[in-house]
């Protein structure tokens, strides 16, 4: 009883003469939009870091919403950078700069010989749409021929940076520790490719080696 009855003396000490006003109102009977602001203290400015929302102020969201430079432990308001920790990797930083920016190859040690071959392969566009209109039943029988479809449309349309090549390169049973020589691999592959390719009845992909790779060198003596 006590309390309340100081509680009620406190707020009537600080109520900036509201008493008066409702007064006023109650005697004349008109309330002016002076009057509402003052007793609703519309006109307030915003409170900014009470940490709790104050009976005094309608513009208090202070409970609601941390002061602009404010976080909170959990939730909306927590700081941006212990969210995205907590996200863990971002893949946005291995996206292509745009569609048409080329992708590179993983190094998996020293197979950097067979990813230059592999670039320029696939740099070759009637190479590359060759072995893109291998049927897939013929990819599924031939794992080399498959694997570098894959890597192939991997590196056409993958959002990536870098696409790895170790599916292909366990394909083909490379020692990834091992340097070998450019030329000598590009060969190898040509002539195992051309024997996969055989399987094919598509023609652009069937002849694709011989097509574009095979020549002949001829010899008159005059
Ligand atoms: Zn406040």
């Amino acid at each position: 009883m006590t309390r309340g009855k100081n509680k009620r003396h406190r707020q009537g000490d600080d109520d900036g003469g509201t008493s008066d006003i409702w007064r006023k109102i109650h005697k004349t009977g008109v309330a002016t939009d002076d009057n509402m602001n003052q007793l609703y203290m519309i006109t307030k400015p915003v409170c900014s870091g009470c940490r709790v929302n104050t009976k005094d102020n309608p513009n208090c969201f202070c409970a609601l919403v941390p002061p602009p430079s404010g976080t909170r432990k959990f939730g909306l308001w927590q700081k941006i950078s212990d969210f995205v920790d907590s996200l863990g990797f971002d893949p946005n930083t291995e996206l292509r700069a745009s569609a048409n920016s080329p992708a590179g190859l993983t190094n998996l040690g020293a197979t950097c010989y067979a990813n230059s071959i592999l670039q320029c392969l696939y740099m070759n566009k009637h190479f590359r749409e060759g072995l893109f209109s291998v049927e897939p039943d013929v990819l599924q029988q031939e794992p080399v021929l498959d694997q570098l479809a894959r890597l192939f449309a991997q590196l056409r349309l993958s959002k990536k940076t870098f696409i790895d090549s170790a599916p292909f390169v366990k394909t083909l049973e490379l020692d990834n520790e091992v340097q070998q020589d450019s030329h000598e691999f590009l060969t190898l592959l040509l002539s195992l490719l051309e024997g996969c390719l055989r399987r094919s009845k598509i023609s652009k992909a069937r002849t694709i080696v011989q097509d574009l790779f095979r020549g002949s060198v001829s010899h008159v003596t005059t």
